[in-house]
């Protein structure tokens, strides 16, 4: 059983603040600052160049792989850090699109995040005009995987509202059809249990930055089935996805494994923080995660729409069908959010009207719903979001 109290000692917490943001930046782990200091010290002070060998720098992208492997089901091997999420999109996407040549369609729907579908057209775009993204409705994805398509590209839980795919199904539906399938676990890694081999996946991508709490910046993960990573030709090849970097050759030769999913110099300093925060989820068990943050999400919403009418709710109400997150509709949602953050409880707002809050069991427990649920219906029943200072609308939101 994990430990909650334990791992929610293992963080940063800024005294007066009731964090639901968890899903869109994780907090600091407390042994990061010190980590990251003795890599800068020891390391890069000391050992300069050394460092990639006597520190074991160039085996951190497979070894912080493997440890969020565990948590996203998939086998000793098969994930490699690095990068930014985007980029590991056009990866998985470009090479899977080269496991189904002569198919020239690539399936997503309009719950995903931009980024991802900007990043496609952007790749479909360099293929030529006879590529096309197609992007239906979530619902209508289903009936939508047909044998023109090459590519699924899904995010599995809905960035906005926590909705959830079924991953093993339209991963099945997707396989009978001849479709490569493509998941973005974003919202999912550390937020739900994932089994990427049980489902069969093809390739998986996600960042650490999120639930994972591996830093603003903290590099993004690919995942590809064994069963084809000896198939895969990476469209970005960089040096150090070459089987033989240190070589020097010509030509690219695809290194073997996942290892061929590396691009360039992997980011030491923010690789380091991410081993301290997977310091604290090698203690966790994804299957209580998921239990405490359900009963987390279902209190919060009871108690939400008791005492808060103006808000609707925008996830699904049957937390089977959802993420670790809740959403609540309000048409002065920015204000609202705003007023909450000044109060203490730190969550967030996505357009048009969404009021976004992540609950992470590792570091949120059940008085800290009570409390922030306190603080939310302060300000909703005195109107206290209804101020000109809340209403200034800043870079990020
Ligand atoms: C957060 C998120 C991104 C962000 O990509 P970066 O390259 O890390 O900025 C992309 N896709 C999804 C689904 C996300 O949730």
């Amino acid at each position: 059983m994990t430990d909650f109290s334990a791992t929610k000692a293992m963080f940063e917490l800024p005294e007066g603040v009731i964090y639901l943001d968890g899903n869109s930046l994780g907090p600091l782990p407390n042994t990061a600052s010190a980590r990251v200091q003795g890599m800068l010290t020891d390391e890069w002070g000391q050992m300069l160049i050394t460092g990639w060998n006597k520190a074991g720098w160039m085996g951190l992208p497979a070894g912080l792989g493997d440890r969020i492997g565990r948590l996203i089901g998939a086998e000793t091997g098969s994930v490699v850090t690095g990068d930014t999420l985007s980029i590991k999109v056009y990866q998985a996407v470009a090479s899977a699109l080269e496991l189904n040549p002569g198919r020239k369609v690539v399936l997503s729907d309009n719950g995903n995040f931009p980024s991802d579908l900007y990043i496609a057209d952007g790749l479909l775009r360099s293929l030529g005009d006879d590529y096309e993204l197609r992007v239906v409705d979530p619902e209508d994805v289903a009936g939508a995987i047909t044998e023109e398509v090459a590519v699924l590209m899904l995010t599995e839980v809905d960035y906005r509202s926590g909705r959830m795919h079924n991953m093993k199904a339209l991963t099945e539906l997707a396989h009978t059809k001849g479709v490569v399938t493509v998941w973005d676990l974003a919202h999912s890694a550390g937020a739900i249990p994932v089994d990427l081999a049980g489902c069969n996946a093809d390739f998986a991508v996600g960042c650490t930055y999120k639930y994972l709490n591996g830093g603003p910046g903290a590099p993004a993960f690919i995942y590809v089935a064994p069963r084809l990573a000896a198939n895969v030709r990476p469209a970005l090849s960089g040096w150090l996805g070459h089987e033989a970097p240190f070589a020097f050759d010509l030509d690219y030769r695809p290194g073997s494994g996942i290892e061929r999913m590396r691009v360039g110099t992997p980011p030491i300093i923010q690789m380091t923080a991410l081993s301290a925060a997977m310091d604290i989820w090698d203690m966790a068990n994804m299957a209580d995660v998921r239990a405490k943050s359900i009963e987390l999400t279902e209190l919060f919403i009871e108690r939400v729409e008791a005492s808060c009418p103006d808000l609707r709710l925008a996830s699904p109400r049957n937390p089977e069908l959802r993420g670790s997150q809740i959403s609540f509709r309000f048409k002065e949602g920015y204000a609202a959010m705003q007023a909450l953050i000044a109060h203490g409880v730190v969550g967030d707002f996505r357009a048009p009207d969404i009021m976004r809050f992540g609950f992470t069991p590792l570091y949120i427990d059940e008085g800290d719903v009570e409390r922030a649920v306190e603080i939310i219906t302060e300000i909703m029943q005195n109107r206290l979001w209804d101020a000109p200072e809340y209403k200034v609308r800043q870079r990020v939101t």
